[in-house]
């Protein structure tokens, strides 16, 4: 494809059958088995939808989200955004699309330029995508934006350090909202902020969601912040989904025994003595069969054998497991 095509297309994002695996280091030569990060993964987010992938450090979601922005290629699979292949497209097709998308970080200290104001930093991509906006309008635009995020229009001659944790993430987010971008990826926004501030700053991504129509990709290990957030979850594991569908409904019943793992182990202060399923902590994934194996409560000989793929379970609804 030549260009980038700019306008409403639904979906917005299709990741078709994404495998990104790393050449092993370190190992003897016959005993080298390739990185599955990423293995084999489907999944389609709809205009102005949030979309959240869950699951443990070191599942791959991370990478994901970076094959998504095209910040790291596939070993084989496609990322269609806006109608148009990623990775068939030119460098200066990626450039233009790439505005279409803005990355919301797990460190806003480590995102914002400490010689800056604030009022700089939410402006900037705005200098990038619209350099000719006059002065009036860019200051007018930098200040409701601020308004937006819960911020002061004279915190905007602020420098990052003069902020909270909680304030700084408010920055980033405004920083990643100001050129109304088609996409905005958030990777792990609050883990890096206190427990008291998490919900405030999930609030508001919801709540700007709700009012500006943003599609969201949220990457976290924090169900409650997926939850809070996403309409539609996957949850990874070792590299593939093992069970995806609208965010409410999985997390009221959830299916899979690695999603029921994780629901319980979310504190309710409500049900405190609910039966709750536990799971051992992380083991080596099997080589055959299914990968949860080794950690399953339920599993059985079959198990070890074939690798259950994720199918429809429900309208809606998809679980990879043989005994759903
Ligand atoms: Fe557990 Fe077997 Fe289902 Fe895998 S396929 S999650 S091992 S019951």
């Amino acid at each position: 494809m030549s260009g980038a095509q700019i306008g409403k297309v639904d979906p917005l994002v299709e990741v078709i059958d994404l495998v990104r695996h790393y050449p092993p280091r370190g190992a003897v030569f016959a005993e080298r088995k390739a990185v599955r990060a990423v293995d084999g993964v489907d999944f389609r987010i709809e205009q102005s939808r949030s979309f959240g992938i869950v699951g443990e450090s070191g599942c791959g979601k991370s990478t994901l989200a970076r094959l998504v922005m095209a910040l790291d290629r596939p070993t084989a699979g496609r990322v269609m955004f806006m109608g148009n292949d990623l990775f068939s497209l030119s460098a200066q097709a990626l450039r233009r699309l790439r505005r279409n998308f803005q990355i919301v970080f797990q460190d806003p200290q480590g995102s914002l330029d400490p010689r800056h104001r604030a009022k700089r930093i939410v402006g900037e991509p705005l200098d990038v995508a619209a350099p000719g906006l006059p002065g009036t309008e860019r200051n007018d635009r930098v200040a409701a934006m601020l308004a937006a995020v819960g911020l002061r229009p004279d915190d905007g001659e602020r420098y990052p350090h003069e902020f909270s944790g909680g304030q700084r993430q408010r920055l980033a987010i405004a920083r990643a909202l100001i050129t109304e971008p088609a996409l905005i990826v958030a990777d792990e926004p609050v883990s890096a902020l206190d427990v008291s501030v998490q919900a405030q700053v999930l609030n508001l991504l919801r709540d700007l969601g709700d009012s500006r129509n943003v599609t969201y990709l949220l990457i976290s290990h924090n169900l409650s912040a997926i939850e809070h957030v996403a309409e539609d979850v996957a949850v990874m594991y070792l590299g593939k989904f093992v069970e995806m569908g609208p965010a409410r409904e999985i997390f009221a019943a959830p299916a899979h025994p690695y999603t029921q793992a994780l629901v319980d182990s979310v504190p309710d202060p409500q049900r405190p003595d609910r039966r709750r399923h536990r799971i051992p902590e992380p083991a080596p994934a099997a080589t055959t069969g299914c990968s949860f194996a080794p950690r399953c409560p339920r599993a059985e000989a079959r198990c070890r054998i074939d690798a259950p793929n994720l199918r429809p379970i429900a309208p809606g609804r998809h679980a990879a497991c043989h005994l759903i």
